[in-house]
């Protein structure tokens, strides 16, 4: 069948998922002439099959508030595909969280992994539990509750969750907790751990770091540095954070943060100390606002980063986070690189208003890889029960971020020498993952 056949068949069957069928599009945009041109794929049906997920359940988590009152939330696992290895894939933790959500993330998270290099395949999970407002015990007790009901589907060999949105070294230690306990097993069955039982020294800044060595590669082939440019990052999470203090540390200026209220924006640039103390603020889950009474700068409430000038964006935040308002803004601003942080943060308008604009523009299955890239070493790490130091593991992200780079180039060059890093990223991912499928033949 060809591509477009799939396609119309995922939309008639899946209606209500919009965010899965998204990310399968922009997946077909690149891919869909490879594979229409590929007999062996189609006799063996490898889009049909990628796209639906080997396995997705639910659960129920009952846990009791401060109060004793007994709260009920759903939990999932979509275990997508494990052509080159486990299933690996985040866990999140907030109320937009649906089968749509989780398996959009699921989908990506196939591609990623392969792209990596490391023997991962892919999966996502997690509740539409809100961990705002809620107290320590509670999020601890939840964190129990969730696990106790994923355990029996999880393993070293068999599906690695990590933390995502919500889900933080904190929340991956208590569920690490129970997993332990229930199996009386001290195995790698989570990444993202704390270092003093099985963490890698640098899963917390991976993703962050990661994006920043994948723009740098992006800028280096571009003949242009990161020194004296002005960033605009959203969010104020892991990823954001960490990318933020590597733009810094390399010479750029970062002057916006956001989160779901509003855009913290200053002109003079954010300081490693500044960035310190935005983590504890948002650590101790207290407003990002509060940070103009302390330091300065604007706070501009409801409104995301992307209409101040700029030279180059970092969404960091959350999917869909940029329409094509807001891309025609950042190419008016001046914006001349995206490289995404978050999941599938452009929508598919944004995307060809980066494209039409010449904006160099790389999906985050490309440059957001390095957390997952981490994980899968911290994996190797607990398989065989060592530990690797922080310069060690450094070295090893920017290694593994410059070959995903250099693969997206490799795959997306067109003949006037132009790089289009989404179709890069996207055939390079898609081809291991097909190429491992035809060789398993029909299983
Ligand atoms: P965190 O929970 O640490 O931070 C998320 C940030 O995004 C917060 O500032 C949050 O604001 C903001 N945010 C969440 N939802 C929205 C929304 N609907 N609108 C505006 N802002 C929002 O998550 P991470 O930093 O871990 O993840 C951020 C993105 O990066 C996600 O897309 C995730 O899938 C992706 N990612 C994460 C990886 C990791 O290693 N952590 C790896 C690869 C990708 P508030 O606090 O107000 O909710």
């Amino acid at each position: 069948m060809k591509s477009n056949q799939i396609l119309q068949d995922l939309k008639q069957k899946y209606p209500h998922e919009p965010e899965f069928i998204q990310a399968v599009e922009e997946l077909l945009e690149d891919i869909a002439p490879m594979y229409d041109d590929n007999q062996t794929y189609q006799d063996l049906d490898i889009l049909g099959r990628v796209t639906e997920p080997d396995r997705m359940f639910s659960f129920r988590i009952n846990w009791e508030d401060d109060k004793g009152n007994i709260q009920v939330n759903r939990g999932w696992r979509v275990q997508f595909n494990n052509a080159l290895g486990p299933y690996k894939g985040g866990i999140r933790f907030h109320p937009t969280v649906s089968p749509s959500v989780l398996k959009f993330l699921g989908f990506e998270q196939i591609f990623k992994n392969a792209l990596t290099g490391l023997p991962m395949g892919g999966a996502k999970g997690g509740s539409d539990f809100d961990p705002k407002g809620k107290s320590d015990n509670e999020i601890r007790r939840f964190c129990y509750a969730f696990m106790r009901e994923l355990a029996p589907y999880v393993g070293a060999d068999m599906d690695i969750p990590a933390g995502d949105i919500g889900v933080g070294g904190r929340e991956v230690n208590y569920m690490f907790a129970m997993y332990k306990n229930m199996s009386r097993e001290f195995t790698g069955v989570l990444t993202g751990k704390g270092v003093g039982h099985g963490g890698s020294l640098i899963r917390t800044e991976a993703t962050g770091f990661g994006l920043v060595y994948f723009l740098k590669n992006m800028l280096d082939t571009a003949n242009d540095t990161i020194t004296d440019k002005k960033v605009l990052i959203s969010g104020a999470g892991n990823v954001a954070s960490y990318a933020a203090k590597k733009v810094i540390e390399l010479g750029g200026k970062v002057i916006t943060l956001s989160d779901s209220v509003g855009t913290l924006h200053d002109a003079e640039g954010f300081s490693q100390e500044k960035i310190d103390w935005v983590i504890a603020q948002k650590a101790s889950r207290k407003p990002l606002k509060d940070y103009v009474q302390k330091f300065g700068g604007e706070w501009l409430e409801g409104k995301r980063p992307w209409a101040i000038k700029a030279d180059i964006a970092l969404p960091c935040a959350t999917q869909n986070e940029i329409n094509a308002t807001d891309a025609q803004n950042l190419v008016d601003n001046g914006v001349k690189y995206v490289a995404e942080g978050a999941n599938m943060p452009s929508d598919a308008d944004a995307i060809s208003i980066f494209q039409n604009n010449n904006i160099i523009y790389s999906p985050g299955k490309a440059s957001n890889a390095g957390g997952v890239a981490v994980s899968g070493l911290e994996m190797s790490q607990n398989s065989v029960r060592q530990y690797s130091s922080f310069e060690t593991l450094d070295k090893q992200l920017q290694d593994i971020m410059k070959n995903i780079h250099d693969a997206c180039v490799e795959y997306g060059t067109s003949d006037d020498g132009k790089i289009d890093y989404k179709k890069g990223a996207n055939i390079a991912g898609f081809s291991r993952v097909a190429d491992s499928l035809v060789n398993y033949g029909i299983l």
